[in-house]
Parts: structure tokens; sequence; C-alpha cells
């Protein structure tokens, strides 16, 4: 068994924005099932504490490295049980907004220091100044908010030497890579020499994400294909040389979904539960979202679903433009997102000019999200790039057929004609030869049902990730146990 501190600026249940959230709250969980000792460390945003089981208080730091005054606390997440250290700062993470943005979604200005100060705990823990006797082996930083602990460790040179963890850095999305100021290096406890193409510097700034790539003993990423995508140069966001340099030291792993509330066979969220052997229920959840969205009741239309943040990453814009297409087809539209203002309108637009035919949810609900999945025929998700990708793993689940583009972990994901439809045009026209190859195939009842029960059919339960993480893990310790032996 090996001991694992997970660094993440957010976990579900208690604080999610997106993806990262979903994989910090089941990836733990799933490793510590196979035997492995994970632990979360988290900020203490407004209502983290009070929801966590049994928190208590383990230490009082007068002035952390500058950063003042604060505790941590060891509690439980709810449901899964999984120990997290909460780091309780009230001055940096009690807030009214969200975990990076104000109520008003603009990025708070200290956010530099905010995540600086997770990293430098991350780090703390996993070196050897730690107070704890619970030490982990592996410090698992997870993009750019945790992005500074490795550099911490490795250019602490007491602590980059001998006595420290190893380090993995995972990359859920490399489209945020956490650039400030170049001036805040040393403000923020980084020796002036780390700012330089070797180290923290990107492009004149300071990069977390990049100190992260750079410093970490290992790179990961949210699925195999993403890991190639973003060593070139069109996909890699300015981060292609360095992760094309230590391509060695890069894996993909795929992201595993909760299969346990991720089950239409089971969840509280729908009106009716079916399964690939029974699916009559997907039909009776139709007729229930039509009527609780006030669109047309209409067995025979095909339901196009969509959820997701509204940002141009996603590819929405394109969905709008072969709106009319799929109204004109019969079909319908239900939407769930929220994001970007100018987004957020069109759709609105959309929706006021056919009442009856798309609907329009702007904001953020899981029991609907839920009740999507399970009452759509298709899911679209014409993302421009996609790490990894969720939502088309629910879908497959929920035997909803889901047309995406040929890009990321959507890639990996669905298997073009067997599970879902997959274009590699990244345009709208693109999207609407592949939604008008799921239309031919709607329209033959026998070919869908085998298409949706071939998808039903997958697997991306997270035990199979938890495997290929720890397979990663125990690489690392034994690298570093014989950097040890070689230092001693
Ligand atoms: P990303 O992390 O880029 O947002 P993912 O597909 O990896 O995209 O994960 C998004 C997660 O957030 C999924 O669990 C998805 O269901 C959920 N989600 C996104 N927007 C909403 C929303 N408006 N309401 C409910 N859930 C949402």
């Amino acid at each position: 068994m090996s001991t694992i501190l997970f660094a993440t600026s957010e976990a579900r249940p208690l604080i999610k924005t997106g993806g990262l959230a979903d994989v910090s709250g089941a990836l733990p969980a799933a490793l510590r099932a196979i035997g492995e000792d994970c632990r979360l460390l988290l900020p203490g945003y407004r209502g983290v504490l009070a929801a966590l089981d049994e928190p208590r208080e383990i230490w009082y730091f007068r002035d952390f490295y500058g950063f003042g005054e604060m505790r941590l606390h060891l509690g439980g997440i709810p449901g899964s049980g999984v120990p997290v250290y909460v780091l309780d700062a009230p001055a940096l993470y009690l807030r009214e907004g969200g975990p990076y943005q104000d109520v008003n979604g603009l990025d708070y200005p200290d956010n530099a220091r905010r995540f600086a100060l997770l990293s430098r705990m991350a780090a703390w823990m996993a070196g050897p100044d730690s107070a704890f006797d619970w030490r982990p082996d592996i410090l698992h930083c997870n993009d750019w908010q945790t992005g500074l602990a490795p550099a911490y460790l490795a250019l602490a040179p007491e602590w980059g030497g001998r006595r420290r963890a190893a380090t993995l850095m995972t990359i859920h999305n490399l489209a945020y890579q956490g650039v400030f100021p170049a001036s805040l290096v040393t403000a923020l406890g980084l020796p002036a020499h780390s700012f330089r193409p070797e180290g923290v510097e990107f492009y004149g700034m300071l990069s977390f994400l990049k100190a992260g790539l750079y410093y970490a003993d290992w790179i990961s990423t949210v699925s195999p294909n993403y890991a190639k995508e973003i060593q070139k140069l069109a996909t890699g966001v300015g981060m292609h040389g360095l992760l094309h340099a230590r391509r060695e030291r890069l894996t993909g792993i795929l992201n595993g979904i909760d299969t346990h509330d991720w089950d239409p066979e089971t969840d509280p969220h729908l009106p009716c539960r079916y399964s690939a052997q029974q699916p009559e229920g997907k039909a009776d959840c139709k007729r229930f979202l039509q009527a609780d969205l006030n669109l047309e009741s209409n067995p025979d239309a095909p339901l196009f679903g969509v959820i997701a943040r509204l940002a141009h990453q996603k590819g929405l814009d394109w969905v709008l433009q072969v709106a009319p297409g799929i109204l004109d087809r019969g079909g319908q539209i239900v939407l769930l997102g929220t994001g970007e203002p100018e987004l957020e309108a069109a759709w609105r637009e959309l929706a006021r000019k056919h009442p009856g035919r798309v609907s329009v949810t702007i904001g953020y609900d899981e029991g609907l999200s839920h009740r999507i999945e399970a009452a759509a025929d298709f899911f679209l998700m014409p993302s421009r790039f996609e790490p990894c990708g969720l939502n088309q793993m629910y879908s497959l689940r929920y035997g909803t057929v889901p047309i995406v583009h040929a890009t990321g972990g959507l890639k990996d994901t669905v298997e073009p004609g067997k599970t879902g439809f997959v274009f590699d045009t990244p345009s709208a026209h693109g999207l609407w030869l592949a939604i008008e190859a799921g239309l031919a195939v709607y329209a033959d009842a026998k070919a869908w049902r085998r298409l949706m029960q071939a998808g039903m059919q997958r697997d991306f339960s997270w035990e199979t990730s938890a495997r290929a993480y720890q397979s990663l893990y125990i690489k690392l310790i034994g690298e570093r146990t014989q950097a040890k032996r070689a230092a001693a």
C-alpha cells in the first residue's frame, strides 16, 4: 500500500465547477477501494468544512511561509469517507463567490496567492518538514492550481534531494494555465533563478501549470489521445515543446465515471428506471422530460441533448448553426448550461423562436442533467478540444447515442458507427453530416437498439483508471527509492 496526497482545487460533492471535481471525488475513492491510502488536500471554501464528516483541527500555523495564520482540518468526504485535509485560510478562501471567481464571474485578483498557498501546503506535506505522521509517497497534483507544488519541492534544496514524495502532475485541461505577472515569482516564495524557460517562465510570464509540467517527476493527462494532441503545435496551447520533450514521462489515463451516481437502473433523479436488458423506461423518461420542459409530447421526435459549460471550447456555436436542420427533420433540442453571456443569449433566443421544440435552461442543475441524459436519444458534444469529457460516457451508459468531434478523449471513448457518431472536420458542416448519419440509423428501430445497447454495455468504471494510476505510482515510488539510495 502506498500513501498518496491528492491535491486539488475542487472535489465532488464538496465543491464543483467542472470535470476536475468529478475526478477528485471519484479517483481517490477508487484508489482506496484497491488498497491505496489516498487522501485529498482541498481549500476551505465557504461551506466545505461544514459539509465534512467528523472534521477535526489537526494543526495551527501562526504564519505559514508568509501566507498568514491558518489551520488544517482532517475530515471525511460524505458518502465515500475519503479523508480530506482542508486548508482553512479564511482570508483567502472564505468568500461569497465560486472557487476561482467572485459572484460577478470575475477572477479573484489574488488567485496567484490563493493557489500558491494550496501548492505550498501540498509541497510541505510531501516534503521533509511536515509535522505529520502521515507522509505521502506520492504527491498527485491536478491542473494549474496545484502546479507550483512540484516546483516548491524540487527547488527547495533541502527538499529536492532525498526526502520527498514523488510528484505526478495531471493535466485535466491544458487551456487553463495559471498565468500571472513575473513580478510575483519571489513574492510567492520561488527563487528568482527559477524564472527561465527551464523553469516557471512562460512567454515572459509566470505559469503555474508550466511549473508543474517542468518540475514534476511525471506528467499525466486524462486520455491517451489528448496526451498525443498536446505535444503538437496546433493543440498544445504553447506547452507542446515542453510536453514533447518530456514525452517519455507523459502518460494518458482515461477518466472513469461514477457508475453508482450514473446508473439508469437506480438513478434517484429519474422518473423511471431502465437498463440495457429492459430499456422501456427510457421512453417514459423522454415523455416526462418533454412534459416538464414544455416540449411537444412526441415519442418519435429525435431528442438531442446538450449539457455543458457554455464556452467556445464546447463547439455549441456549431450546434446553433445546425439547429434549423435538426428542427426541419422533426427533432427537438434540450440544452442545460451556463457560461459565456453571448452564448447564453443566443441559446435563449433560439428557444424563444421555437417554443415546444427547443428548451434552454441556463443554470447548473444536477438533477436535470441526469434527466436529460436519460430522456435524450442523441447527445451532442462537438467540442473543439476535449481532454477527456464525461458527458459522452454518461450518455453511452444511459443509451443516449453521442455525436462527437474526433478530438481528445471523445475519440478514445466513442466508437464510430458502433456506439456513436464521430466527425473529423471541426465545423458546423462536419457536425451536420454526423447528425444526418445518426438520423438515418435512428429511423431503423432495430439498428438503433443495437447501437444503444452496445454503448450501454461499455465499461467506464473508475476501477480500470485507478489500476492504471496505481501502476504509475508504483513505478514512481521505485524511481524515488533508487534516487534516495544513489544520494545516500
Ligand atoms: P468540463 O470539465 O470541461 O466542464 P466535462 O464533460 O469533463 O467538461 O465535465 C463536465 C461535468 O459538469 C459533467 O459532469 C457535466 O454533467 C457537468 N455539467 C456541466 N454543466 C452542467 C450544468 N449546467 N448542470 C449540471 N451539470 C453540468
